[in-house]
């Protein structure tokens, strides 16, 4: 299997995506979890996106591009793989049609998670995330077991820089103009599956399986 998840910030994207590696055997390339590791070492791709980054605003193409290209063209390219936050923008849909072809792989679908702007706000607000493993909690819907605690660590969880209300509100602006384009670019050559992104983790996840025909 070969997907990409596409959705709004907050919409479990990054969730639906660690499921579906676990459970499937796929490898998870999430261009926010690379961003964000790059930020933190410092290195010349994580110093360019920090800005764009923090103010909830796309990183430019190319070093999205670049991480990606470099990805798939290293000796331990993935067969199998779930793209979880990438790409956003139709030239980099077309970089990855292109690198795709050099590998002479096909995308097998990409899922679109739906789900309203307001739910999306809320989820946001109130995410948590262990820095260590990446595993998301919400404060009031998906708790850990103990306050504050990764339930696999036991890190102590925190808030991402751009989880707040007024990032949140601008990351969907950004979605809306610029990542929701890409919705018919997939829905043409018939790869395109739309699933609600509510209720809970497990059902989304069944009804992802069920649109992708798989048992
Ligand atoms: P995410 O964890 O996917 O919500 O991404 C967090 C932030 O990283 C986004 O708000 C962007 O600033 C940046 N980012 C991640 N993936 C991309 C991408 N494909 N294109 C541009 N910026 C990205």
């Amino acid at each position: 299997m070969r997907l990409i998840l596409l959705g709004p910030p907050g919409s479990g994207k990054g969730t639906q995506a660690k499921l579906l590696c676990g459970r499937q055997g796929l490898a998870h390339i999430s261009t926010g979890d690379i961003l964000r590791e790059a930020r933190q070492q410092g290195t010349p791709a994580g110093k360019k996106a920090e800005a764009f980054m923090n103010a909830g605003q796309l990183v430019p193409d190319e070093v999205v591009n670049d991480i990606i290209a470099d990805r798939f063209r290293r000796d331990d390219r993935p067969a199998k793989f779930v793209l979880d936050g990438y790409p956003r923008t139709l030239p980099q849909a077309a970089a990855l049609d292109a690198v795709l072809r050099q590998q002479f792989l096909d995308l097998t679908a990409v899922v679109s998670l739906t789900v309203d702007d307001q739910d999306l706000v809320d989820r946001v607000a109130w995410r948590r995330v262990c820095p260590k493993c990446q595993r998301p909690y919400h404060e009031k819907n998906n708790p850990p077991q103990h306050p504050g605690l990764c339930d696999d660590d036991g890190a102590k969880l925190v808030q991402r820089a751009d989880d707040n209300e007024e990032t949140v509100r601008k990351r969907l602006q950004v979605y809306h103009a610029q990542t929701a384009e890409l919705v018919p670019h997939y829905r043409r050559p018939g790869l395109l599956r739309e699933v609600p992104g509510t209720g809970d983790i497990e059902a989304i996840y069944q009804k992802i399986l069920a649109a992708l025909g798989v048992k």
